[in-house]
């Protein structure tokens, strides 16, 4: 009878594309995710010995169980970093679910690797980096920062042999991501955390740090954010590029959500600095429009991190048995903390083959002339005010006389109302409204329908 879960059920198929149809053809509801005036179904009794009929399960799913998720692609999700797939993007991940994919290798997915390689490669040239740097496709920012900050550790601690291993440190700027912080925690490592004009971390605030710290020879490499992500401040990437280079530090530039700003024919020039990079992540399950999960990871010098990150096992030594010194196969295992992987780059593959780069320089401009609109509407409306000019795709402005407590309760009744998903933030101690925008088709008169939410 366990052969029965292999059968292909013809019926089964039509409504689940036909779910999938509705869903990229209409368009995107907000939802509630954990707001919903419903409460959330009880799954008691759906483990059975039998199995639960399936059109009933995915009728389940989509009656109850689906607007308890937020979609993140409505062009009314401006919180925390959004997330807008292209359909045509979307419809390739599901040619790559029902294609049976595991990326790990080149000896089982040569053909897949290459696409996503070809992917990165792009992503490399234009960022500037030289050619042969690549790399592979991670589950998100935080698994990308992680695997090359333990390269350009592992890297450091060779060059700095008179400092003990948990001593050599990485210079990070106060407002680099959590994750940073996070993995050099995991890494067992301290941060030279450099204090910031406008949180913007710079070649002059970063000699400046190293002059005053008495063990500035243990920091081995610079963390450079090129996008904050609370307030998209791009780092002088040029001057700590260069300061990186003069000193033999590794090079790190977290461009998880701005580099997709490569993409701006008007901001492009921040990020010049890339150039310089030993390591570089941009995240093209935010603003390069592809689904979750998926992390463009790449290295100057990919065959550091294959000596470094590479998983060595008597069953997996069949994958290396072409290697020799001026050739190895591409093996994505071998470059971040990860052996079993899905494809996840061909969906961002496919969307920027198929919609090409001039639509995605076109998107990434909109969603940044969006909010430069949001900024002038806030300008001059009487009950908002900027908290700091916009950067990037994002703006912080506060509502006057608003404390904590009323910007969540606005931010959740923005939900309840499906008008919009905004959530706020923390801006030097004090609570402010953010939004991000991603989505090119976020109007002018959703922007003014949440500001103007915001009277009494
Ligand atoms: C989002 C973000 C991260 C973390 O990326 P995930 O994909 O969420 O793991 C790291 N750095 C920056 C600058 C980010 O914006």
């Amino acid at each position: 009878m366990g052969q029965r879960m292999f059968e292909y059920d013809e019926r089964l198929a039509k409504d689940v594309f036909a779910y999938c149809l509705e869903r990229l053809t209409h368009p995107v509801p907000l939802d509630y995710g954990s707001l919903s005036p419903e409460p959330l179904p009880s799954l008691e009794g759906f483990i059975t010995d039998d199995g639960v009929d399936p059109k009933f399960v995915l009728d389940f799913f989509s009656d109850k169980i689906a607007q308890h998720v937020v979609s993140c692609d409505s062009p009314g999700f401006l919180a925390f970093i959004p997330n807008a797939p292209t359909k045509n993007s979307l419809l390739f991940d599901m040619v790559v679910a029902c294609s049976g994919l595991n990326g790990t290798s080149w000896l089982e997915a040569a053909g897949a690797v290459a696409l996503e390689n070809h992917a990165l490669e792009f992503l490399g040239g234009l960022a500037g980096m030289p050619d042969g740097a690549g790399g592979t496709f991670v589950s998100g920012g935080s698994m990308g920062n992680l695997s090359a900050l333990t390269v350009g550790r592992d890297v450091g601690r060779t060059k700095r042999p008179e400092f003990a291993p948990h001593q050599v440190r990485f210079a990070i700027s106060q407002d680099a991501h959590s994750s940073i912080g996070k993995a050099l925690h995991v890494l067992g490592i301290e941060p030279l955390v450099v204090e910031c004009d406008d949180h913007r971390l710079t070649r002059a605030r970063l000699e400046a740090a190293m002059a005053n710290d008495p063990l500035a020879d243990s920091v081995i490499g610079v963390v450079a954010t090129a996008g904050t992500t609370n307030a998209g401040i791009v780092d002088d990437l040029e001057g700590l590029g260069s300061f990186a280079r003069e000193n033999d530090l590794w090079f790190h530039v977290d461009g998880a959500y701005g580099a997709a700003a490569l993409f701006s024919p008007t901001h492009r020039h921040l990020f010049e600095g890339i150039r310089h990079a030993d390591s570089f992540i941009v995240d093209p399950h935010k603003w390069l429009y592809a689904p979750l999960d998926c992390c463009a990871l790449l290295y100057r010098e990919p065959g550091l991190a294959r000596h470094i990150l590479s998983q060595q096992a008597s069953y997996l030594d069949v994958l290396h048995e072409n290697d020799s010194e001026d050739h190895y196969d591409w093996n994505p295992s071998d470059f971040a903390i990860h052996l079993s992987r899905r494809a996840r780059g061909l969906a961002f593959w496919y969307s920027l083959v198929t919609n090409g780069v001039r639509a995605y320089e076109e998107s990434v401009q909109a969603t940044i002339d969006i909010a430069n609109r949001a900024s002038v509407i806030i300008d001059e409306m009487d009950h908002v005010e900027l908290v700091r000019p916009q950067s990037l795709s994002i703006v912080l402005y506060r509502r006057i006389g608003w404390g904590h407590e009323q910007y969540s309760e606005w931010s959740k009744q923005l939900l309840r109302d499906q008008i919009a998903f905004v959530t706020p933030t923390k801006w030097e101690g004090e609570t402010v409204a953010r939004l991000a925008f991603l989505h090119p088709d976020t109007s002018e008169a959703l922007v003014r329908e949440i500001l103007n939410s915001m009277r009494d």
